[in-house]
């Protein structure tokens, strides 16, 4: 029975450690602290309204720090679930199920009691398309009704992130699948089945034996031309996205196109294009250059300098810096192009800034997201609200994660940390705008970034030096190789927010190192839209419904 006691205790012990170093990695000490000192909360006669813009990073992280016995939330996004956007580029590959990376907002909704309806808080899913500050308002609209939903509240986040930035190249937006949301890499990975499917009938065709008449020559000529166009894919942006989703593509030629489709993977060619002069442009010059190496060395094709100037349904076209302020034009055929230049603001945050005014769009500067102060409050709305509140000065509009210009970089590391910031201090403060003054403001941990590479191989740069490292890393540590792809996994899989979307990952992982990649495709998908549109704005018709309080709420 010794043994058994023993066994136990260690159990408990490596337990109890984990989740001590867990609580003192992810800086949750002032949630231990908060849950110990309000065991027994007092029961509020009125909740604070907050209505959380958006389900991503940040609105979730800042939904998991408030306290449910103190607040009525109403979450409003066109997204009804939350989607773990570093394992984009494997679901493109099919490494990854896209099931297993989105879970529903409203699983986070359920601690804020249930009936979800009968408690104030719910979650709509429909676009926010504009806010009355200063009767502290938010209309939304979702496109099959033709009624406008009216929500008040005492505080607004707003959490909506950003939207690809095709930099206004013409045809991009109408060609080329983006790499954001979560539609995006369902279609891609179906799109890439259906031209690996139309190659090989065209590779068959190919083999039927020559009648020699000109008809046959032009028409095997055609063929040929058109197989290569369509196993030709190209990868816009060697940020973090394009390299993964160009490293991802190698692993899927090499170990499933190459066994189902033998005759085609040696053909296929995937070109990364950037426009800057190396990929991972934030990562330090000998990451930069390692990745660019490993990509090659597995078969793709590296183009920096390479800035695309206007993009048709068949053709990329490029300008080409050679060198000495020099440059040439190219144009490139494709049976794929994917889209992964960067993030801009949305409309509905132009919208929103619009209406604060000039404090929120500096002239001869292009409109980046809306103006933030060092504790997230949104700049500018001092002079929007009635003079009769009483809370004049007081913020209660906050903007967080990709939407806020805030000094800190558009990363799911930096919108977790902001809505984990916001959400402690309206919580801990209860929402007193004194308290709230005498809060600390917020400070970004960067702990590095990271990369996957392809073939088990990855790149990692981690703030503080491991080991003794060269003097011109100072102050960094970096790891590639195979080390840095566990390390990728480890951190990516300890991220995933739920048990049962690890299980589900880490099945895929397994899934598709043992018996390969899904090369089915069963969905007949349309190109989602490459930027959403903004429903036209709402006008303020009898149609408009407020919803202020709770049905059946006292
Ligand atoms: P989002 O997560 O984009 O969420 C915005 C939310 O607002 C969405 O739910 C959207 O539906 C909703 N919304 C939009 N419009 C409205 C509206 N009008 N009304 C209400 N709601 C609205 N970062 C890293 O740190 N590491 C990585 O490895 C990494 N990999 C990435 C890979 C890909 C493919 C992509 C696209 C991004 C990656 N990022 C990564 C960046 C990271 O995902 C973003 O910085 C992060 O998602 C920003 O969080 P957010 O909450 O501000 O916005």
């Amino acid at each position: 029975m010794r043994w058994v006691r023993r066994a136990t205790a260690a159990a408990v012990t490596v337990t109890c450690g984990a989740k001590l170093l867990l609580i003192t990695a992810n800086d949750e000490w002032g949630d231990v602290y908060y849950s110990l000192t309000n065991l027994w909360p007092t029961k509020l006669t009125k909740k604070t309204k907050v209505v959380v813009l958006g389900s991503g990073w940040a609105a979730l992280s800042f939904i998991q720090k408030l306290d449910p016995e103190k607040v009525e939330l109403k979450v409003i996004s066109p997204r009804s679930f939350f989607f773990y956007t570093p394992l984009l580029a494997g679901t493109a590959s099919g490494t990854v199920c896209s099931t297993s990376i989105i879970e529903p907002i409203r699983w986070h909704l359920e601690r804020f009691s249930s009936p979800l309806p009968a408690s104030g808080s719910d979650f709509f899913q429909g676009e926010c398309t504009s806010i009355d500050f200063l009767h502290k308002q938010i209309t939304c609209t979702r496109h099959e009704i033709d009624q406008d939903l009216v929500l008040s509240y005492d505080h607004l986040v707003i959490a909506i992130g950003a939207e690809p930035a095709t930099f206004n190249i013409p045809g991009v937006r109408e060609n080329a699948i983006f790499m954001k949301e979560i539609e995006n890499g369902l279609y891609l990975q179906n799109k890439i089945l259906e031209i690996l499917e139309h190659a090989n009938t065209l590779h068959a065709l190919s083999l039927v034996p020559h009648t020699g008449s000109d008809d046959d020559v032009k028409q095997r000529f055609e063929s040929e031309k058109k197989l290569k166009e369509l196993l030709h894919w190209v990868v816009i942006g060697g940020g973090p996205t394009g390299v993964e989703l160009t490293a991802e593509l190698n692993d899927f030629i090499r170990n499933d196109v190459s066994k189902y489709f033998p005759h085609l993977s040696d053909h296929i060619q995937i070109t990364l294009l950037e426009a800057t002069g190396k990929i991972l442009g934030m990562f330090d010059p000998k990451i930069s250059e390692y990745a660019q190496k490993t990509l090659v060395d597995h078969g793709a094709r590296v183009m920096c300098g390479s800035a695309v100037t206007k993009m048709t349904s068949k053709e990329v076209e490029l300008k080409k810096m050679t060198g000495e302020g020099s440059s040439e034009v190219e144009i490139l055929s494709y049976g794929l192009v994917v889209w992964a230049g960067g993030i801009t603001a949305r409309p509905i945050a132009k919208k929103i800034a619009e209406t604060i005014g000039c404090e929120q769009l500096p002239p001869g500067r292009p409109f980046r997201g809306l103006l933030v102060g060092n504790k997230f409050q949104v700049k500018g709305l001092e002079s929007l609200s009635a003079p009769s509140e009483k809370d004049l000065n007081h913020p209660c509009v906050w903007a967080i994660g990709d939407c806020a210009v805030s000094g800190c970089p558009p990363t799911a590391q930096a919108a977790f940390q902001q809505g984990n910031y916001l959400g402690r201090m309206l919580r801990d403060t209860n929402f007193d705008s004194q308290l709230i003054d005498q809060y600390r403001p917020f400070e970004m941990r960067h702990y590095g970034a990271m990369a996957y590479l392809g073939a088990s191989q990855g790149v990692a740069e981690l703030k503080g030096m491991l080991w003794d490292q060269p003097a011109e890393e100072g102050g960094k540590t970096i790891i590639e190789g195979t080390g840095a792809f566990a390390l990728w996994r480890s951190l990516y899989f300890s991220r995933l927010l739920s048990n049962r979307n690890k299980a589900q990952v880490i099945f895929d992982w397994f899934k598709a190192s043992v018996f390969g990649r899904d090369i089915s495709s069963p969905y007949n998908l349309h190109p989602p839209p490459a930027v959403p549109s903004l429903p036209p704005a709402s006008s303020p018709s009898p149609l408009v419904v407020a919803v202020s309080e709770a049905p059946g709420r006292k």
